[in-house]
């Protein structure tokens, strides 16, 4: 307390996809403080986490030698260790030999298994140099699209249904751009608990004058700031969303000219709806239907609207069909391209919208052009010297499927925690364990490292420079604060030493040299270049020329599609895969709480926000605990078909009777044990926010 800092470090927020910039107050090397800056998404404003969520990096537990998995440490009791002693199944080597272990192992498979035996998943929380040079290395050191991130459990299906209907997977206004708004809808998202900074936006318009349509089955903090609340039944949102878009084609309240001019299929949308009055779809949703319409007049009357989603939307196996409805309200209505107006599905982490843009996803090289494409492929080959496999790669969901059944025989995993993230972890430990060569490169023991034959200790985000991109597509810069401990090392450098030992002649000298790489092949990023971010501090793609002010609001005249419009993509409904029944009666979903930050790696050893929210808990609605006879803070057991954890109850009257809520933070009680991996056909995300569960007393 009271001590002064030695040093002051511009840089970002490495948690979520709001992007605010910030100040690392630092001495001897380590962080005394944290101060918000004007950055264009933030405006000195920070949340639990970015001020409090730094000491992490500063934990006894950080990993700081290169290990290797001792030859008599079983595989499938990875996760049985001695507290005291949690790296007794590894033994510490050298940097070479761990390097060298490393890929001769990942080598060894590709010569004699193949290619496709191998695979990759990057990470989110990784900086768009590392997520651009870790799938340049598995696309053609390991020879594989097999490359996928946590994007994949995010906003796969959003993607998937904006680039199908408009072009592209971005967003296409930033989220401040509600100031200029007259309604905003924000539907299957919880603002003010993940991205807490964008959620003081929306707060403030509703200040202004805005109208807040809040849709969710569960009731949220920006529940109390709407003029509607749409609190409807878990997994019917299609109906929901074609009685809204129903009744605006009915009403005659949709925009023609704006429908002629930049749109194409309306005939078959309208056809496709006639069905779905809200006279019909109000049994199923639960919403009156008179409740429907009015939200339907609110947002077609808008002069300007914006709608915000998030894994609400977008964790179902109809997430792209929930998706599609959203673009087709903004596309009847004129709301987008135009101030005030836009469709935004909110990026969880902090560079999820710029790893991805990266490539670092099967089905496309850098600013998703596709790997089927000849064309594509021969540009990306001549400029990286290596031929391209043309099939597309393996999702995560699906890779973890063939590493269970053999075909997948060896990972490199760079900052991600599947046996924490993925659905149905039993199934995911079991994968993990049956690999022949499990390559980690982290920052702590996660439970997936726990796997791993080999062990590299990374940088955390505040060791090292990157760009990173934002929610609102803004690329920023974020800067190395303090050393890292002991041997770790950063990421690129590990990257690019994998790469070397698998026969690539890679010689980039620092995170530039790959940023300046990237924006030669990446049209959307061709005016950013790093003296542009150094002096800018933020510049947001599509971006061509140096003198390129960026754009923020996009495609007022058009869509980047073969014909140039947007197209409408009609859908019916598709019930969750796994509906509850008499043995499992309650609905299951799951999510992030304010001061835990997705698997809890980070925020878990946050000192501040681990004392907030120590211990994990399933939230239950007032009706279902009297009905149970359940007392908050009573251990219960929840159950599904694929597993059973235990946790405490506590009471939530945001909860609907009937559903409950449990964090996926906590390895205690890991909530994805519970989950259904039944995926989405076409984002292939998995159903994260639905499935059939019990409740047990203990
Ligand atoms: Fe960090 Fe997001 Fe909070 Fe901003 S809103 S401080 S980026 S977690």
């Amino acid at each position: 307390p009271g001590k002064q800092p030695e040093r002051e470090v511009d840089s970002l927020c490495p948690y979520c996809g709001v992007g605010c910039q910030l100040t690392f107050q630092v001495s001897d090397n380590r962080i005394l403080a944290v101060k918000g800056r004007d950055g264009p998404a933030n405006h000195n404003r920070l949340c639990v986490k970015g001020r409090y969520g730094f000491d992490y990096v500063h934990s006894k537990e950080r990993l700081t030698k290169p290990l290797i998995r001792r030859t008599d440490a079983p595989k499938e009791r990875s996760l049985e260790v001695d507290p005291a002693n949690p790296l007794t199944h590894f033994r510490e080597a050298s940097w070479e030999d761990a390097l060298e272990v490393a890929a001769a192992g990942l080598a060894r498979i590709r010569e004699t298994t193949g290619p496709d035996a191998l695979a990759g998943f990057g990470s989110a929380k990784g900086s768009n140099e590392e997520a651009y040079l870790f799938q340049k290395l598995v696309r053609t050191g390991f020879g594989t699209n097999n490359i996928d991130h946590c994007t994949r459990l995010c906003h796969a299906s959003s993607v998937a249904a904006l680039i199908e209907g408009i072009g592209s997977g971005a967003v296409t206004a930033p989220f401040y751009e509600c100031e200029n708004s007259d309604v905003i809808i924000v539907i299957g998202a919880t603002p003010t608990v993940n991205h807490p900074v964008a959620a003081t936006f929306i707060k403030n318009a509703v200040k202004r004058g805005a109208t807040l349509i809040v849709i969710d089955p569960r009731g949220q903090g920006l529940t109390r700031h709407a003029h509607l609340h749409l609190q409807f039944r878990g997994g019917t949102d299609v109906a929901l969303l074609n009685a809204m878009i129903h009744t605006i084609i009915a009403e005659g309240l949709s925009d023609p000219d704006y429908i002629a001019r930049f749109t194409q299929d309306f005939d078959a949308l309208k056809a496709r709806v006639a069905d779905y009055s809200p006279e019909k779809m109000a049994p199923l949703c639960g919403i009156p239907a008179e409740v429907l319409r009015r939200a339907a007049r609110l947002y077609a009357s808008a002069k300007a609207a914006m709608i915000f989603w998030g894994m609400g939307i977008s964790q179902h196996t109809h997430g792209t069909d929930n998706a599609r409805c959203l673009i087709a309200l903004a596309l009847l209505t004129g709301n987008i391209g135009k101030p005030g107006a836009g469709l935004h599905p909110l990026r969880g982490q902090n560079n999820v919208q710029g790893a991805s843009d990266a490539g670092l996803i099967p089905m496309f090289l850098p600013d998703y052009r596709s790997v089927d494409d000849n064309a594509v492929r021969a540009l990306f080959e001549a400029a990286w010297g290596r031929p391209i496999d043309p099939q597309k790669g393996l999702t995560v969901v699906e890779i973890m499927d063939a590493a269970h059944r053999g075909a997948i025989r060896g990972m490199y995993i760079m900052g991600e925690n599947p046996a924490m993230s993925d659905p149905d972890q039993t199934h995911v430990r079991q994968a993990l364990a049956t690999l022949d060569h499990l390559v980690v490169q982290e920052i702590f023991l996660t439970e997936t490292a726990a796997f791993a034959d080999v062990i590299l200790p990374a940088t955390s985000f505040l060791e090292k420079d990157g760009s990173f991109t934002n929610t609102n597509r803004q690329v920023q810069i974020g800067r190395q604060a303090i050393e890292p401990p002991g041997e770790a090392r950063q990421d690129w450098w590990i990257i690019q030493e994998l790469a070397r030992r698998l026969g690539l002649d890679w010689a980039y000298a620092h995170p530039r040299d790959a940023f300046e790489e990237m924006r030669q092949l990446m049209p959307s990023i061709r005016g950013i270049s790093w003296q542009r971010l150094e002096r800018e501090g933020s510049v947001t793609y599509p971006c061509e020329a140096a003198d390129d002010p960026g754009q923020e609001v996009i495609f007022g005249d058009g869509f980047p599609t073969a014909s140039g419009r947007a197209r409408f993509v009609p859908t019916d409904i598709r019930p969750p895969d796994e509906l509850p029944d008499g043995d499992y009666p309650f609905i299951l979903t799951t999510g992030r709480i304010l001061e835990h930050w997705h698997t809890g790696a980070m925020t878990r050893r946050a000192t501040v926000l681990d004392a907030i929210e120590p211990e994990p808990f399933c939230h239950l609605s007032p009706d279902d605990m009297g009905k149970a006879g359940i007392l908050p803070g009573e251990t219960i057991r929840v159950r599904t078909r694929r597993g059973a954890i235990e946790l405490k109850a506590r009471l939530d009257r945001d909860v609907s009777s009937g559903t409950l809520f449990i964090p996926f933070c906590y390895a205690e009680a890991a909530a994805n044990f519970l989950t259904n991996p039944a995926l989405d056909p076409d984002g292939k995300i998995p159903e994260l926010k639905f499935c059939a569960a019990r409740l047990e007393r203990t």
